[in-house]
């Protein structure tokens, strides 16, 4: 006998008409049973928010024996035709021909039932959460969203580089460093009180990158306008619901581009996101304005629609000083701005999302360009309302001599950046990148809270399981 082919469930819903043939595979997610000798099982697969329901008439073969295997979360395939549904909100449903059950869940263990799960709970079982409504929708829009990101650069003729995972290089104090080595705790190797990482797997210290930026400007350098988007990781002890050990970060990097030019592809790639995200996954969007945020829906159709405003850390130190809010932190010209300061600013000040540009140069790594006022520097922060910085960017100091003086008064070594250096010695010019913090998109566009929860397997202090 000819094979079926299996249906997606979200084709059965969109394509499916009456008197169609057809097998469909997913796990039970309720099940209900009726007097007249018939059960209802809603079945999903994950192709779409919406189950399927199964109407299993219980003189089908078998129905019997398979009747105590079938409960929520159990796996099944079941072969039937579509008729129409009397339901509302979807148009068929599937009358069983036969059920076949791949894994039972027994209802007594299976810690998923049919009730409201705290996200603090799920990330307990975080090997089950992806069959929640919540973690389904968030991982589509999260598989969207990269595509869409790398349409976005490959549309624009960008090229996808793969910046290394282990270095030497820690960009700067971008953050704190998970170290890699082969060394064994119990016997370090010493020479003259410090550690000896000559004998150690790369013959010196490395760790886990913190951004890819370094090597993206050495590749923008040759390729003109490339981009990253890859894992990075960061060992800083932030237990804050922004922040993850291990995180995804696109990093563009383009030679002739200026500081505006970089500001202005930052805002037009956030709005192609958005745009994008809307038109692929419009149910699952209405899902989580629906059950996590009423605000999303309207707040991202605000930011396709409108400019993002722009202003200077001068004149955003000048708008917190005037602000009655009582802050944690203090604010004066030269101090850096915290989490509070910048939602203040794009929340309650504009309500709107706001690029702050041109910020003092102490507070700022070498590479950025200096500008004329010899005060600051050419740096830029996406902040966005509800969640702070977003994109975090720069032009680069493209001047030999002005780069080597910046080490000098930051304590740089300038050994250690020679092949960076060497980008200004030959063949330098003007360029600018940023870098996006993948999951603080996924958070602001699904408005889930937690970092932690937007991301398959999360890793923070303390917590590497799964
Ligand atoms: P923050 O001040 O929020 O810690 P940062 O200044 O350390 O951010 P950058 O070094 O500029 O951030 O990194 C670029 C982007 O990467 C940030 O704008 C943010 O979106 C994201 N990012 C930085 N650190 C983390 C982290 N620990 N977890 C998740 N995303 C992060
Ligand atoms: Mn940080």
């Amino acid at each position: 006998m000819k094979k079926m082919k299996r249906w997606k469930i979200k084709e059965v819903l969109r394509q499916g008409e009456e008197q169609d043939e057809v097998i469909i595979m997913g796990w039970v997610r309720t099940r209900r049973d009726s007097k007249g000798g018939f059960s209802f099982l809603e079945i999903n697969d994950g192709s779409c928010l919406k189950n399927l329901q199964v109407i299993a008439d219980h003189s089908i073969d078998s129905f019997d024996l398979i009747s105590e295997k079938l409960h929520t979360g159990s796996c099944v395939g079941v072969t039937g035709e579509l008729v129409q549904s009397p339901g509302k909100g979807q148009s068929v449903e599937l009358q069983a021909k036969s059920i076949k059950v791949y894994g039972k869940a027994d209802p007594d263990q299976y810690p998923l039932q049919k009730k409201h799960h705290s996200f603090e709970f799920l990330r307990e079982i975080a090997h089950l959460r992806p069959r929640t409504n919540t973690f389904g929708a968030v991982m589509r829009v999260r598989n969207r969203l990269s595509y869409a990101i790398h349409n976005f650069f490959q549309g624009r003729g960008f090229v996808y580089l793969h910046t290394p995972i282990i270095t030497t290089n820690d960009c700067e104090g971008a953050g704190e460093m998970f170290q890699v080595t082969t060394l064994d705790p119990g016997s370090i190797p010493m020479v003259g009180g410090k550690i000896n990482y000559s004998q150690d797997f790369f013959g010196e210290k490395t760790g886990l990158t913190v951004s890819g930026q370094l090597e993206g400007e050495v590749y923008a350098m040759a390729l003109s306008e490339i981009y990253t988007f890859g894992p990075t990781f960061r060992a800083e002890n932030s237990n804050t619901s922004r922040h993850l050990s291990e995180f995804w970060m696109v990093e563009p990097e383009m030679a002739f581009y200026d500081l505006e030019d970089d500001m202005n592809l930052a805002e037009d790639f956030l709005r192609y996101l958005f745009k994008d995200v809307l038109e692929h996954c419009p149910e699952d969007l209405e899902f989580f304005n629906k059950q996590i945020d009423k605000t999303i829906l309207a707040r991202h159709q605000e930011i396709i629609d409108n400019k993002f405003e722009r202003i200077s850390y001068s004149e955003a130190v000048q708008l917190l000083e005037q602000s009655k809010k009582n802050f944690i932190y203090s604010v004066e010209w030269g101090s850096n701005l915290q989490s509070e300061h910048e939602r203040y600013i794009s929340e309650e000040v504009f309500k709107k999302p706001v690029i702050i540009y041109d910020y003092p140069e102490e507070i700022k790594p070498f590479y950025m360009k200096g500008n004329d006022d010899g005060k600051t520097v050419r740096a830029m922060d996406v902040l966005l309302p509800k969640l702070g910085e977003i994109i975090g960017g720069s032009q680069r100091e493209d001047d030999y001599n002005v780069l080597i003086n910046r080490m000098e008064t930051k304590n740089l070594n300038s050994d250690d950046y020679h092949w960076y250096l060497d980008l200004r010695r030959f063949g330098s010019a003007p360029h600018a990148g940023f870098g996006l913090g993948f999951e603080r998109l996924v958070q602001f566009v699904t408005g889930m809270e937690n970092i932690r929860d937007v991301i398959p397997f999360p890793r923070t202090p303390k917590n590497a399981r799964f």
